[in-house]
C-alpha cells in the first residue's frame, strides 16, 4: 500500500537524512520510481533533486547506478552520504586506478548498493557487461539536460546513455534536471526511455530573484558600481569568453575587489582552488564563463550578472538559478547590446546542424531577445517560456519602474525607409550612420548622403537609434540576414509599420538635442526644464542622498540589498516629486501598496524635513 510505504519513507527521511518533511514534489517522484516507473523530473536548482533518487535507492536496497557529469558533484554527494552513514561507491577518472578497483569491489560485494559513475565509465563495454551480471534496479541520470542538443550543456558522453534501455530493459530510469523546456524534455524522454516515462515539472518560479536588463554601454563602469555597492556579498559575473573573463577579473582585482576567474582554459588545480575559495570565503566575486557553476550548492550567492546576452533562456535560467538558494533576495542582471544579438545569430548560422535545428535555435534566440526587450513583467516572460504563468512579480525592473511607452512609429518608418533605400544590403551600424547624417567614407562612397533619409534622425542619440533597432529586431519588424553579412531586412511586421497599419510602441527615451549634449555630461545636477519626472535627471541631489541614506539603513536592518527596497530611479522620482501624502507617495514609480504601508512613514519623514530645511 502506498500509504504504508509513505510512512516508511517519511521515517527514512527523518532517520537517515535528518529532514522533518519532504519538499514540494519530492514524494511524488520517489513514489513513481518505486512504483516502478521511468521518470523525468524537472525541478528548480536547490529544490532537492538528489534526495528524490537517493532515498528510493536506500529504501529499496536495489543496485543503483547514479550518473553525474562532473567529478566534483560526485565527490560532494558521496561525501554527504557517508556523513549520513550511507555507504556508496564511486568510479571516475579523477581517482587512481587501485582506488577505482577498490570502489568497484565494494559495490560488487554488496557492501554498497549505490555507485556513482561518470557517463564514459558507465558506457564502456566491460562495465556494461559487468553490470549486466547484477539485477540493476535503477539508473539515475542527474543533470539529464546534458543529453539534449537543445539543452544548455550538451555532452556527447551523455548521448551514449540512450543505449541503456536496450542493455537493461528491466531497470528503472530516472532522469533529473533543473532546466528543460518542452523540446528538451521530449528529447530526454525519447532518448532515455523511448517514450515510456512519467514527466514531473515542478515550479520554475523563483520569486526571490530580482530580474533586470540593462544596455551594454559603459558596461564595465556600471558593473564596478554595481559590485562596489555589494562588497559584502558573494556573486557570479558570467562573461562570454575566456579572454573577457580574465580581463574583467584583473580589472576588478586592480580595484581591490576579491575577484577570482574561472574558465575551461585554467588548470584543474586553479579551478579546484577557485571553487574552494568561492565556497568558503566570504564576499567573493566569481568571474567565469559558463564552464562554472553546474551543481554548485552555495546558498548565499546574492547576485548573478551576465556581461552579454546568455546562451539561451534555458541557460540563463540555469545560471541565475544558482543565486539565492537560501530563499533570501538575490539579484540578476544582464547587460546586452546589439552586437550580442548579431554575434549569437552568427554563431547559429555558422554552427553545425540541420536547417531545422538552426531554425529552432533562432526561435530560441528570439525568446531570449524577447525577455530582454519586453516592457512588461520579465518574470512573466521568463515563466511563459517554460509554459508557466504568474501575476506581475513586482520584483523586476519593469514592474518596479514601469517603462513609459511612446509611439515611435515615425522613427521606425525612418529606419525602415533607410534600410529600403539602401537596398536592404547594410548592417545596423551603417544604417544608423545614414539616418544620423554621419559623413563616413562608406556613406560617401555609396552616395548615401544624397538620400532623403540622410540625417533625418540627427536629433536622436546613437544609443536611442540602437535601442530602437534592437526592439524592431526583437518584435520581428526587422531581420538580420546573415547570408548577407548581417544586413538588415524589413520583415512583415516592419512593412505594416511602414504602411501605417501597425504602430511601433517602444520604451520612452529622453531626447537630448545635439547642441546641449556635450555640455551636459559635465554638469549633472543642473536642471533642464524639459526633464520629466520619469527621466533620469535628479533635481534635488541633496534629498536624493538623504533618501539613499535612509534606504541603506533600512536595508541593513532587514538584511536585504538596498535595491529591493527602492531602486535609484524610484528614489530620484521621489526626490523630484517630494510626495507629501500617501496618495502622492503611491504615484511614485516603484511604490506599490505593500511598500506604501512599509515605507511611507520613514521616507515621508525625510522628505518633510528636507522641505522644512529648504524653506528656512
Ligand atoms: P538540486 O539537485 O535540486 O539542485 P540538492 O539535491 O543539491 O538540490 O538539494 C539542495 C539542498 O536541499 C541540499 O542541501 C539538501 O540537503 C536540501 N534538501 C533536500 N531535500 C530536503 C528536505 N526534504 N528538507 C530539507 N532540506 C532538503
Ligand atoms: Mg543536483
Ligand atoms: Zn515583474
Amino acid at each position: 500500500m502506498a500509504s504504508m510505504r509513505d510512512g516508511q519513507l517519511i521515517e527514512l527521511l527523518k532517520d537517515r537524512f535528518g529532514f522533518s518533511s519532504f519538499r514540494p514534489g519530492q514524494l511524488e517522484v520517489i513514489e513513481a520510481i518505486l512504483a516502478p516507473e521511468n521518470v523525468l523530473s524537472v525541478m528548480p536548482t536547490g529544490a532537492g533533486k538528489s534526495l528524490c533518487y537517493q532515498l528510493p535507492a536506500v529504501y529499496s536496497e536495489q543496485k543503483t547506478i547514479i550518473v553525474s557529469p562532473l567529478v566534483a558533484l560526485m565527490d560532494d554527494q558521496v561525501a554527504a552520504l557517508s556523513e549520513l552513514g550511507i555507504q556508496v561507491s564511486k568510479v571516475h577518472s579523477g581517482l587512481p586506478r587501485d582506488e577505482n578497483v577498490q570502489q568497484w569491489r565494494q559495490f560488487a560485494s554488496d557492501t554498497a548498493n549505490i555507485i556513482y559513475l561518470s557517463p564514459e565509465r558507465l558506457m564502456q563495454p566491460r562495465m556494461i557487461a559487468a553490470l549486466q551480471k547484477f539485477p540493476v534496479g535503477l539508473f539515475v541520470i542527474d543533470e539529464a539536460h546534458c543529453i539534449s542538443k537543445w539543452g544548455a550543456d550538451f555532452r556527447p558522453d551523455y548521448e551514449a546513455l540512450s543505449k541503456l534501455k536496450q542493455f537493461f530493459p528491466n531497470a528503472v530510469i530516472a532522469a533529473f534536471t533543473a532546466t528543460a523546456d518542452k523540446a528538451t524534455r521530449a528529447d530526454i524522454v525519447e532518448k532515455l526511455t523511448g517514450g515510456d516515462c512519467k514527466v514531473f515539472v515542478k515550479g520554475f518560479d523563483r520569486p526571490n530573484l530580482s530580474l533586470e536588463v540593462l544596455p551594454k554601454q559603459n558596461m564595465k563602469i556600471k558593473l564596478k558600481e554595481f559590485l562596489s555597492e555589494r562588497k559584502q556579498q558573494s556573486g557570479v559575473v558570467y562573461c562570454l569568453s575566456r579572454n573577457e573573463t580574465d580581463e574583467i577579473c584583473s580589472l576588478l582585482t586592480a580595484d581591490g575587489f576579491n575577484a577570482i576567474s574561472y574558465h575551461a582554459g585554467k588548470t584543474p588545480e586553479h579551478r579546484r582552488e577557485a571553487q574552494n575559495r568561492f565556497m568558503t570565503e566570504e564576499a567573493v566575486v566569481m568571474v567565469a564563463t559558463v564552464a562554472f557553476g553546474m551543481g554548485i550548492d552555495k546558498p548565499d550567492i546574492r547576485y548573478v550578472v551576465h556581461t552579454s546576452l546568455p546562451g539561451s533562456v534555458e541557460a540563463f535560467y540555469q545560471e541565475i538559478g544558482r543565486a539565492g538558494r537560501d530563499g533570501k533576495p538575490a539579484e540578476t542582471r544582464i547587460y546586452y547590446g546589439l552586437q550580442d544579438i548579431v554575434r549569437r545569430q552568427r554563431m547559429i548560422f555558422e554552427g553545425e546542424g540541420s536547417e531545422k535545428h538552426k531554425l529552432l535555435e533562432y526561435k530560441r534566440l528570439e525568446a531570449l531577445i524577447g525577455y530582454c526587450e519586453t516592457s512588461a513583467c520579465r518574470r512573466l516572460s521568463l515563466l511563459s517560456y517554460f509554459d508557466e504563468t504568474s501575476a506581475d512579480c513586482g520584483n523586476c525592473d519593469n514592474c518596479l519602474n514601469p517603462p513609459e511607452l511612446e509611439d515611435f512609429s515615425q522613427l521606425a518608418k525612418l529606419l525602415i525607409k533607410a534600410i529600403k533605400d539602401t537596398g536592404q544590403y547594410f548592417g545596423v551600424a551603417h544604417i544608423i550612420d545614414v539616418v544620423r547624417g554621419a559623413e563616413t567614407q562608406k556613406v560617401k562612397a555609396r552616395s548615401h548622403d544624397r538620400l532623403s533619409v540622410f540625417g533625418a534622425a540627427e536629433d536622436y542619440e546613437k544609443q536611442t537609434l540602437q535601442t530602437m533597432t534592437r526592439q524592431l529586431i526583437g518584435n520581428g519588424a526587422l531581420k538580420v540576414n546573415l547570408e548577407k553579412y548581417g544586413a538588415l531586412e524589413v520583415a512583415e511586421f516592419g512593412r505594416k509599420i511602414f504602411q501605417g497599419t501597425e504602430k511601433f510602441m517602444a520604451k520612452k527615451v529622453s531626447k537630448v538635442p545635439k547642441a546641449s549634449r556635450k555640455s551636459q555630461s559635465s554638469a549633472s545636477s543642473s536642471s533642464s526644464s524639459s526633464s520629466s519626472a520619469s527621466s533620469g535627471a535628479c533635481r534635488h541631489p541633496a534629498l536624493f542622498a538623504e533618501l539613499k541614506k535612509l534606504r541603506l539603513e533600512l536595508a541593513k536592518q532587514r538584511s536585504v540589498p538596498a535595491f529591493v527596497i527602492f531602486s535609484d530611479k524610484t528614489l530620484i522620482h521621489m526626490a523630484n516629486e517630494m510626495p507629501a501624502s500617501p496618495d502622492a507617495f503611491l504615484s511614485i514609480n516603484g511604490v506599490g501598496k505593500a511598500k506604501l504601508d512599509e515605507y511611507y512613514p520613514d521616507f515621508s519623514d525625510v522628505i518633510a524635513k528636507f522641505k522644512a530645511g529648504a524653506n528656512t
